[in-house]
């Protein structure tokens, strides 16, 4: 296969890590006799300073044109002040906006040799396999917003469409996994929870009766994310929900260097891949990061936009091997003065030698 990946590094650790990545997929991709093409183009506070805009058309038309599009992290205190008029994460957004990205897959599966990584208790942690789920461009976020001296609006709206396209996305991953579905609500409370449900009843028992579903309120949610992970398989929820729920699930593996995420459009193609960690600015240019959420990252870019099934497990099988090995950075390390961390080339070296 040949395919074009685009790769947008971004500020801090998104650098580093993914430069790890993209050496990965050039293992993979010699070892399974693909041509990976891999482009670079700024993005984020690196695009501010060299272009005055954080998503430069020019990089814009590269990921447009991509199989696939890479990222690091954006961001960074050089370009956080809330008054300047443009800002890193916009590059993200209109990114996400501009490749129609409406569902943000979040797989979270703690590994059981870092099980002691997580403030949660290993019996409960041990055998969770969970995929979340988020709508990316609807509800609240996005919503008409106001303000006045004494009175702030959001307005969290969503379309009947907007709500089933990812549904149809999450109960198709989920008929390919465990066959259960959790939909995440608020429907107690709120008209657009009320509809989410509606769509869900609608769409399941015709369209997917081979997948059990159930309703979860999001109060509920985050409780038996925590008491009881092992029980969810597929999670679907809305932007804003799947927002905080992701990040608390991200809890569940210990550390958000071990997490990728997918960004995914109608038909799959042209996804966006990247870690769920930021640009890590305290600990950028120290070569420390852990890299193993980007080279995962990679593992899925195969599996949802080139449809590389096989490559994308022996990536995986690539980085359980290495964490099996014992390569763990330092914020996987519990004792770090005296065990010795692998630093974030030492990590790559090990995924690349067990592909
Ligand atoms: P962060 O994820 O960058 O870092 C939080 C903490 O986790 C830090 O202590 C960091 O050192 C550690 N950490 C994160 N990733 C790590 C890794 N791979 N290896 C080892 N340690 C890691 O979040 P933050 O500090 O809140 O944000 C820093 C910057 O990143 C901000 O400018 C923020 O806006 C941006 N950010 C970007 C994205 C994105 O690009 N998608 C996401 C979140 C935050």
């Amino acid at each position: 296969m040949k395919a074009l990946i685009a790769v947008l590094a971004g500020d801090g650790i998104g650098t580093e890590v993914t430069t790890e990545a993209v050496r990965a997929l050039e293992v993979i991709g010699t070892r399974f006799g693909h041509q990976f093409q891999f482009e670079s183009a700024l993005i984020g506070g690196a695009a501010i300073d060299a272009a005055g805009v954080p998503l430069p058309p020019q990089t814009l038309a590269l990921a447009a044109r991509a199989d696939a599009v890479l990222l690091g992290a954006v961001g960074g205190p050089r370009w956080s002040d809330p008054n300047a008029p443009v800002r890193p994460e916009q590059g993200l957004l209109q990114l996400r906006k501009a490749l129609g990205l409406f569902a943000n897959l979040r797989p979270v599966v703690p590994h059981p040799a870092t099980l002691a990584a997580s403030p949660i208790k290993p019996e409960i942690l041990r055998g969770v396999d969970i995929m979340v789920v988020r709508e990316l461009t609807g509800g609240i976020y996005f919503g008409d917003k106001s303000r006045t001296a004494t009175e702030a609006v959001d307005v969290c709206r969503y379309t009947l469409h907007e709500i089933e396209r990812v549904v149809r996305l999450a109960a198709g991953l989920a008929r390919a996994r465990r066959r259960k579905l959790t939909s995440v609500d608020k429907a107690n409370v709120l008209e657009t929870s009320r509809l989410w449900r509606n769509t869900v009843d609608s769409i399941m028992p015709s369209e997917f009766p081979d997948v059990s579903f159930e309703h979860m309120l999001v109060d509920s949610a985050a409780m038996h994310l925590i008491s009881r992970p092992r029980d969810f398989d597929v999670i679907v929820t809305e932007n804003m929900f799947g927002d905080i729920l992701t990040d608390e699930a991200s809890m569940l593996a210990g550390s958000m260097g071990l997490l990728p995420s997918a960004s995914l459009g109608a038909d799959g193609r042209g996804g966006l891949f990247e870690p769920i960690h930021g640009s890590a600015p305290d600990i950028a240019g120290k070569g420390i990061a852990n890299p193993y959420a980007a080279l995962l990252s990679g593992a899925l870019l195969l599996r949802y936009s080139l449809k590389l099934e096989a490559e994308a497990l022996a990536l995986e099988a690539a980085v359980a091997r290495a964490i099996d090995a014992g390569v763990l950075p330092a914020d996987l390390t519990a004792s770090p003065a005296s065990s010795r961390p692998a630093t974030t080339r030492a990590v790559a070296d090990a995924v690349v030698a067990a592909i």
